[in-house]
Formats: structure tokens, sequence, C-alpha cells
């Protein structure tokens, strides 16, 4: 079905969640026949939605243009990218899901627990070239608070789209670096258009890097004598 707000020789990029909200993020990229998928994530309600126990996007778009759907692209495994995921199937024939590392192994344990096999699960590295339908689909490394998260880089026949994920600039990380080399590269080739999310992008100034943090923690354990109690995120690895 073509879609009334595209035109044959344009680009259409929408989200069907995670914009100016924190979760259930999922954007589409569509090119005239081929549509590809970035994340699936959920949302966790908040005091409002008593008896609710996730919000998900509303799928009807994808239901009804099945067909378009090339693959499902996963930036990072945070809940609030990939928590969706089960629902997603149950509801749409999604022909291929690409992540890597850890985003992986998140994934393959969440559909042992909610949909049971999963046939087509593709893992990516940071050298992958993909090619699918119009589009061609690399990666670079980003840092952000859980391992192995990634940014996208999607040549189109009208342009080059970049998707960030997720991100902070951290020149010190305590896990693999960012691939600045990479971002500086894409941008030296041209970039269409550039979707970014990194959490207080509008102050100035710098985020703290997670160095400070291991040394924070560090000094409280030298000076502390009794017991010491750590809470984090499980998924900021890291830290762990
Ligand atoms: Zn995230």
């Amino acid at each position: 079905m073509q879609n009334q707000l595209i035109n044959s020789s344009e680009i259409g990029i929408f989200a069907l969640g995670g914009l100016g909200e924190v979760g259930k993020n999922m954007y589409c990229i569509e090119y005239q026949n081929d549509l590809i998928i970035v994340d699936s994530g959920l949302l966790f309600p908040d005091e409002y939605l008593m008896g609710i126990d996730y919000v998900i996007p509303d799928y009807t778009y994808l239901i009804e243009n099945q067909e378009k759907i090339k693959a499902l692209v996963i930036s990072h495994g945070h809940e609030d990218h990939i928590g969706a995921i089960p629902f997603l199937l149950k509801q749409v024939r999604i022909p291929v899901i690409y992540a890597s590392g850890l985003s992986l192994g998140l994934i393959k344990n969440k559909l042992e627990d909610y949909h049971g096999l999963y046939a087509n699960l593709q893992e990516y590295t940071e050298t992958s070239v993909l090619k699918l339908g119009e589009f061609k689909i690399e990666f670079f490394r980003t840092n952000h608070s859980i391992p192995d998260s990634f940014g996208i880089k999607m040549t189109t026949p009208v342009g080059v789209i970049v998707h960030t994920g997720d991100f902070k600039f951290d020149f010190s990380p305590t896990g693999t670096e960012a691939n600045f080399h990479k971002m500086a590269q894409i941008g030296q080739e041209g970039v269409l258009c550039l979707l970014s999310d990194s959490t207080n992008s509008e102050l100035e100034d710098f985020t703290t890097s997670e160095m400070v943090v291991s040394e924070t923690i560090k000094d409280l354990f030298t000076s502390i004598n009794g017991r010491i109690i750590i809470a984090t995120f499980a998924s900021n690895v890291h830290r762990v």
C-alpha cells in the first residue's frame, strides 16, 4: 500500500514511539517498497496506568504494510529499545532481526520467555554491511550505559540517514571506545538526516565520564570499614 504522505522519490522517516517520551522507541525508515524498523521498545507505565504491565506502540501501520518490512535492526539492548519484540512478533511478520553482542543475548532470553522460537535472529558486528532492499546498513560503536551500543548508518537512494541510538561522548569509557573515526568519516561523506538521542543534550558541558564512577567506588571501598551495598541498573554491565 502506497503511503499517501510519501512521494515515490522521497524517503519517509517516522516514529511509532519514542519521540518526546522515555520509552517504546521504534523508528521506521521507508523508501518505496522497503521499510526498515529500528528498535522495538516498551514503556514502563507510570502511576496513572494502574494494572498495566507494559505500554507498547500501535503496530497498525506495520500490520498493514507487512510486505514492505525488510528487517528490524536493534541499536542496543535497553528495554525501551528491545522490550516489545515479543509483542511485535505476535502481530507482525518480521523477516529478520539484526542485533549485536549483549543485545543479541538479551533478545534470545526474552524470546524464550515469551514467544518461543524465532528462526531468524542474526548478529551484526561493527564491520557488517547489510543489503536490505534499497538500503545498505552499516554500524559504528557508541558509548552508552549498556555494552554493545551502536549507531546505524543507512545508505538509501536519496541519501544517508544516520540513527545514533542512545549515546554519550565519553573519552575515557570503561568498556569499548566509541568509533569517532567512523563517525567523522560518515560526516565527511555527507548525511542527509541525523536522528540523534542523547540524554541532557540540551545542556551545555560534558556528561561525567564512566571512569569517574569507578574512581569514586574505589575511594569508597578504601575509606569505609563496614559493609557496602551498591545498587545499579543491571544492564550497566561495565559498572558491575
Ligand atoms: Zn538506552
